[in-house]
């Protein structure tokens, strides 16, 4: 049921873009266009022809946009798909290596039996080049496939990806990149930046949820084993009717986000100022980070309850790892950054790409009062301008 325009959600102020970005109204109205066509686009009649036309545009568009071959790029019903299908693709004669702060999809999409070795990062949650090339060096019977993500959904910061990348071709191993927080937010280009593999996600850039696309280089990318096998579509690699719709929005958002990019630096900027002057300390400030996220942690206040403190209010954001329960988990990043003490105590705020300057003025405002509230806040004078 849709909610009534009485219902606080409808009046909500959204700042959880690393949830789910919400729909950009260029990829509806791609979904409805596509969601008229009738035929399937593996039948050979005139009508999946068109739907096939389609759905090769979509794939056109998704490749050219990363830097990927179109014949490479598998179309998939998200980014934990599309990562589970390379983590099970490549990890055959592999060893296996895995960002600390990786997302649960890339985490716990190991297959099982695998041999995993974790790479830890630096406090600023950047990954340890020094233990990254000691890793790949060290002489072992298995060449590695290295598993880092682009941009880190929690604190929006971003591995050194070319170093990464330049370590992976000269010891031979195949990087496989979490590109689902990145596109769209930063440059990503499959060939040109080096990666073997990339998994993307529609919903996170203005598309749909349910689509997603796993784009892939190297020698022999066809030979990808499928997770589902069944009707043998994109070319064997993932059965199953596509889901035209969410594809062609998914495309669509893609080129929005790439040819109107969001301008989130400053507004982030000026926010993340006034936070800290109310007590908040900036998770990853250190690092190169995503424009548009801060994990935000209050010494002495639960993420729970800042939550529910700040939803009352009418400001939708989120603890940095909230698990589908509903429940907030306990934050593997922020302990991998050795801030587990503050890892109850974070919150996520990620500004979508339509958030407007007012309503973060009026979340810093909020965030000032929930701050000063606590038992030992110091006053703070000013907001956000
Ligand atoms: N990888 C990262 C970094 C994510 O943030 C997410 C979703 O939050 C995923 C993968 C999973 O993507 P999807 O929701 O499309 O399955």
């Amino acid at each position: 049921m849709l909610p009534s325009p009485d219902d606080g959600a409808v009046n909500a102020v959204y700042l959880d873009a690393n949830a789910t970005e919400p729909l950009r109204p260029s990829a509806a109205t791609a979904m409805l266009e596509a969601a008229s066509l009738v035929g399937n686009p593996s039948s050979v009649h005139a009508q999946g022809r068109r739907a096939r036309a389609l759905l090769e545009e979509a794939r056109a568009v998704v490749a050219r946009r990363l830097d990927a071959d179109p014949l490479n790029c598998v179309f998939t019903s998200g980014g934990t798909e599309a990562n589970v299908q390379a983590l099970h693709g490549f990890a055959p004669g592999r060893r296996i290596l895995v960002g600390r702060t990786e997302h649960d999809a890339v985490r716990k999409g190991v297959p099982e039996g695998a041999l995993v070795e974790w790479l830890e990062v630096d406090s600023t949650g950047q990954v340890r080049l020094d233990l990254l090339e000691e890793t790949l060096a060290r002489p072992h019977a298995l060449p590695a496939l290295v598993c880092l993500m682009l941009a880190n959904n929690e604190t929006g910061v971003l591995h050194p990806m070319a170093e990464v990348a330049r370590l992976c071709a000269r010891y031979g191993a195949h990087l496989h990149g979490d590109a689902v927080q990145a596109v769209g937010r930063i440059d990503v280009a499959l060939h040109a930046q080096g990666f073997g593999s990339l998994a993307c996600s529609g919903h996170k850039l203005g598309g749909p949820k349910g689509a997603g696309a796993l784009l892939l280089a190297g020698p022999a990318p066809r030979a990808l084993a499928p997770l589902f096998v069944g009707g043998g579509q994109e070319q064997g690699r993932r059965g199953g009717t596509q889901a035209l719709p969410a594809i062609a929005g998914m495309a669509r958002a893609l080129e929005e986000a790439l040819d109107a990019p969001a301008d989130h630096a400053s507004l982030r900027d000026r926010f993340e100022k006034a936070a800290c002057q109310a007590g908040a300390i900036v998770c990853g400030a250190g690092a190169p980070r995503l424009a548009n996220t801060s994990c935000l942690a209050l010494p002495g206040l639960r993420a729970q309850g800042q939550l529910m403190r700040l939803d009352l209010e009418g400001f939708c954001v989120s603890a940095g790892s909230a698990c589908s329960s509903g429940k907030v988990a306990f934050s593997h990043v922020l302990e991998a950054m050795g801030l587990k003490d503050l890892a109850g105590q974070a919150i996520r705020v990620s500004l979508p790409w339509n958030v407007r300057q007012d309503d973060v003025e009026r979340f810093a405002a909020a965030y000032g009062r929930l701050a000063a509230g606590r038992a030992n806040a110091v006053p703070v004078a000013g907001g956000m301008a």
